[in-house]
This record gives structure tokens, sequence and C-alpha cells, in this order.
């Protein structure tokens, strides 16, 4: 049996940065504080400058940040949300334990980012109150593009970055774009937390201040509710230390699975394997995504050769078992193909080249 390739090596990933992490955690125990301490406000200075914004308020996990942000935003029952139905159900998991209604709008072939067409299409006819775009696999959206559509009406934009720390275009971050923006630091994420975390970024001082109270049962301050809506969901001083220390290497960490990315889209050639394009810093590499008329069999072949593949995602939003009732009323035609196409193949920062060679030869050879 040859040795496994894995899709993510968190234990790799641990050793590099074991030093500054224990020093953090070490810092966190003595402090005798672990809920919204030093750590966590510094976090939130120091990534909201990372990310170029105002204002960054931690929260418990990517899918709150989603949840939280719109919520901040406006978004209330019954109230109409435009996202895409093919990045993982997250933010649809959101919309609905906020009584929202998601509208979903199909992506692009060859991005698979939301389809601007479709979303000029859905804002001009109307009714919707928010969009979420997600900059799926690392790849910022035109924010640009995006927001000159929905500009006019109004309509505020929270992009979900749970993929996209640190991508760049013109200058600007993913997260510095939008209304607000939702960021998930689950272990495997570009910037991963030893557990849960997320972030909501907002260059609106008000919009900040909401989600502050919403993440802790609405107090404007201690035992004084002025919202409704508040739950608990806040990120702890472990994770905001061992957030900090791992932000420092972020920008090393996205080029090398930048790397990753443009050897595999230069070096693959199967005429029955669809590479995503090279890209520049627009892109961080969260997964590396292929097409394949075979998916079944691509995944045989790696996988005989100890190459471990995932799928990201079967199941698009609107065919999940749980909302029957959006299957007939959504038309997703590449939405609907890229879900029985794609591929996942291994790519994180501490993959070295030689295996990167060998995941390389071995599609080759399928
Ligand atoms: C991971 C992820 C989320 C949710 O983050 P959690 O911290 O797991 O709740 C949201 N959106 C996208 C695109 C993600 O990849």
């Amino acid at each position: 049996m040859p040795e496994q390739i894995l899709i993510n090596d968190l234990g790799r990933h641990a050793s590099m940065t074991e030093t500054a992490v224990r020093a953090g955690v070490e810092r966190v125990l003595r402090s005798g504080w672990y809920i919204l301490g030093e750590d966590g406000a510094a976090f939130e200075r120091e990534f909201a400058a990372y990310c170029g914004a105002d204002h960054c308020v931690g929260v418990a996990n990517g899918t709150d940040a989603i949840e939280l942000a719109l919520r901040a935003l406006g978004i209330r029952p019954g109230s109409r949300v435009a996202s895409v139905a093919n990045a993982g159900a997250y933010t649809t998991t959101a919309l609905l334990a906020l009584g929202a209604e998601p509208v979903f709008v199909d992506v692009d072939r060859d991005s698979r980012l939301m389809d601007l067409a479709h979303l000029r299409q859905v804002i001009t006819q109307g009714g919707v109150d928010a969009v979420v775009v997600t900059h799926l696999f690392g790849l910022l959206h035109d924010m640009q593009a995006v927001l000159e559509i929905t500009g006019p009406s109004g309509v505020p934009v929270l992009e979900d970055c749970a993929q996209a720390h640190g991508a760049r275009r013109d200058g600007r971050r993913a997260g510095g774009f939008g209304a607000a923006a939702a960021f998930s630091f689950y272990p495997t994420k570009n910037l991963g937390a030893l557990g849960d975390g997320g972030a909501v970024v907002t260059g609106s001082a008000e919009v900040a201040e909401r989600v502050r109270r919403l993440r802790q049962y609405g107090w404007e301050t201690k035992y004084r509710a002025t919202v409704r809506g508040g739950r608990n969901s806040r990120l702890d001083e472990l994770q905001a230390a061992v957030l900090r220390a791992k932000l420092a290497f972020l920008d090393e960490w996205n080029e090398r699975r930048r790397r990753i990315a443009t050897r595999y889209s230069t070096e693959i050639k199967h005429p029955r394997v669809g590479c995503p394009a090279v890209h520049g810093e627009e892109f961080v590499a969260h997964l590396y995504v292929v097409t394949t008329d075979d998916r079944d069999g691509l995944r045989r072949h790696l996988a005989d050769a100890g190459i471990r593949t995932d799928v990201h995602y079967p199941v698009p939003d609107h065919r999940q078992p749980c909302l029957t009732e959006f299957r007939e009323r959504s038309r997703l035609p590449v939405t609907d193909e890229l879900a029985s196409a794609v591929l996942t193949l291994p790519c994180f920062p501490e993959l070295s080249e030689d295996e990167v060679t060998r995941v390389i030869s071995c599609v080759n050879a399928w």
C-alpha cells in the first residue's frame, strides 16, 4: 500500500504553529479570564485590520456569523435572501434559523460562483431583502460587479468568507466589500482555530454593535437586553489566542495553497478532467475542485493509489431531503450539473512538492 495522501492533515499543520499557539494558550490559562477578554478584543482588532475593515466581532462559528450578520442587517422572519445552492447549505441553514426564505441563484460553470446575469434578473424582479455572496473554494467573487447590480436597489450584500480568508482583489481583501462579511474559523479553514469559531466583519459601527448585542443575549450592558433575537454565540479566549498566533502565517499559507493549485491547473492534462483556471491573489485555494464525467471512477483510481479525495458538495441545498419545497421551485441547471461532476483533490499548505507531483501523475495516468 503506498503512503496515504490525505485530503487535509491538521497534525502537520499543528506542528508548524505549536510554539506560538502554546504561548497563547498559556497566556489565557494564566489570565483567569476565558470569555470576552483581552485576547478576544485583540484578535477582533487584528483581524479587522487584516481584512481592511473597521470592525470585527467574534462569534461562536461561521453559521452563527451569517445568521447574526443578516439579523443585524435587518433580515427578519419572512425576509427573502438571494444566495447560491452549491456552497454546503450553511447560508440556507442560517436563513431557515432566522425564518427567512432562500431565493436560490444559479452559479457560473467556470468560477462556480453566483451567476451575475441570474442575480441581475432576481434583483430586477424585486422582493429580495439581502444577497449572500459566497467566495466558494477560496475564490473572491468580482464584488465590484456584484455591487453594481445590487447598488441601485439598496439591497445589502453579505460576503460569506468562510473559505476565503485573505483573498485579495485590487488590493482589497475578502470581507471588505459588502455591508458585512461572515468568517468561519473551523479547524480546516484557511485560518482555523482548535475548535469552532467565527466572526462578523463590517465597515458599519451600527451593524457591529448590533452583532455584539446579538452574540450575548441581546445585552447592551450586563443583564440589560435591548435587542431581541440574541443568544449565546461568543468566541472564547483560547480560540482567540490560537487565531492570533496563526494569523501571522495566513498569507504564507495562502501563497503555498495557491502554488499547489497553480501546479495542478498547469500540470494536470487529461481530456476528462476539468481544472479551475490559474488565479492570482483573488484565489486562496481553500479547496481544489476539478470536474469529471466519471467521478466515481476517478475517485476509485486515486484511492487505489493512496490518494484521498472528497466531494464539495454532493447535495445542493434545493435537493436536501429536509427542503423538499425548494426542489420544485428552483431551476438551477449548472448547480445540479456541478454537484454530480465535482471532485476535491488534496490541497493544503503542508502538502510536499513530491506529494503534489504524485497526485498530478496519478490523475494524468487515469
Ligand atoms: C465552513 C463554512 C461555513 C460555516 O462555518 P461553521 O463554522 O462550520 O459554522 C459557512 N460557509 C461556508 C462557505 C463554509 O465553508
